[in-house]
């Protein structure tokens, strides 16, 4: 079992706890073989700061701080739990802002050195849209409605795509997180942004998260949902587990579960990506019922 979107650990990431130590500590527990940690990019500018942050006091800089604190550390840590853990050291994403972001992401891969990406969308029209119900809504009135929302959520996931080629999407529907209970998310207009949206992954050789955090958030699928998972498996698309963990107790949460899930999509193998000689090397592993 390999997870490798994870690892926000409560020394880089205002909502998140305890170490990364800690977080990788729990992930030789869980004889997970490799740990892919993905710390948030910081975001920057100050109207992106989220409300949590603001309360305690945080500012641009201090995430900034922050995020140079995780590369040095998760650069240590790999390095002193080679024997014991293979720690894959990458970040996750920002796409704010829309007009400069990917000039700001693909320098901080260059400047850190960064093993690897993971691309997320977590704003639309630079609204966040996973941080609480209301700003999910508001995020869907400046849309204009929650089918043309769905429809930029895709198209932001694609230009995201383009813009930074990371090696994993995360979370593709992201958006179901806050959505209305019933909500249709897959009408005809949305999926075919959705299709558009797997395409420029299969083009740039992307692999999908299959993050288990919606599971743990509540919600009766991981993302993606079902139907999401047989697009990408029919376009070729292939897939990776990753537990989101956002402290040690997630470490490889819903993972067995993730691996039932996919079989029940006809999806019969999963991705991994691990260090070899010449850097970041991918695996694909056929998963056995
Ligand atoms: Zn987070
Ligand atoms: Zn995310």
């Amino acid at each position: 079992m390999v997870s490798l979107h994870g690892g926000h650990s409560g020394e880089f990431c205002e909502h998140a706890t305890g170490t990364l130590r800690a977080i990788l500590d729990a992930a030789v527990a869980a004889e997970l073989s490799a740990y892919g940690v993905t710390e948030h990019a910081p975001r920057s500018d100050s109207r992106f700061l989220y409300d949590s942050e603001r309360a305690k006091g945080y500012d641009v800089e201090r995430l900034g701080r922050e995020f140079e604190a995780y590369s040095r550390e998760s650069l240590r840590l790999q390095r002193q739990m080679r024997s014991s853990l293979e720690v894959v050291r990458g970040f996750e994403t920002e796409a704010v802002p829309s007009s400069s972001y990917v000039e700001s992401m693909l320098a901080l891969r260059r400047e850190h050195k960064f093993d690897y990406v993971v691309g997320s969308v977590h704003h639309v029209c630079d609204i966040s849209i996973d941080e609480s119900p209301r700003h999910f809504r508001e995020a869907v009135a400046a849309c204009n409605g929650l089918e043309p929302f769905m429809e930029r959520y895709y198209r932001l996931v694609e230009e995201m795509i383009r813009g930074l080629r990371p090696e994993i999407v995360a979370h593709l529907d992201l958006p179901k997180l806050h959505a209305p209970q019933g909500a249709d998310l897959c009408t005809p207009t949305v999926r075919r942004a959705a299709e558009t949206a797997i395409e420029a992954a299969k083009s740039h050789n992307c692999i999908l998260d299959l993050n288990t955090a919606g599971w743990r958030k509540g919600l009766p699928d991981p993302f993606p949902s079902p139907w999401l998972v047989r697009l990408a498996a029919e376009a070729g698309v292939p897939f990776c587990f990753g537990d989101d963990s956002h402290g040690a107790s997630q470490v490889g949460y819903g993972l067995k579960r993730a691996r039932q899930y996919l079989l029940g999509q006809d999806v019969d193998s999963i991705t991994v990506l691990g260090l070899g000689q010449r850097g970041l090397e991918r695996q694909q592993i056929p998963l056995t019922p």
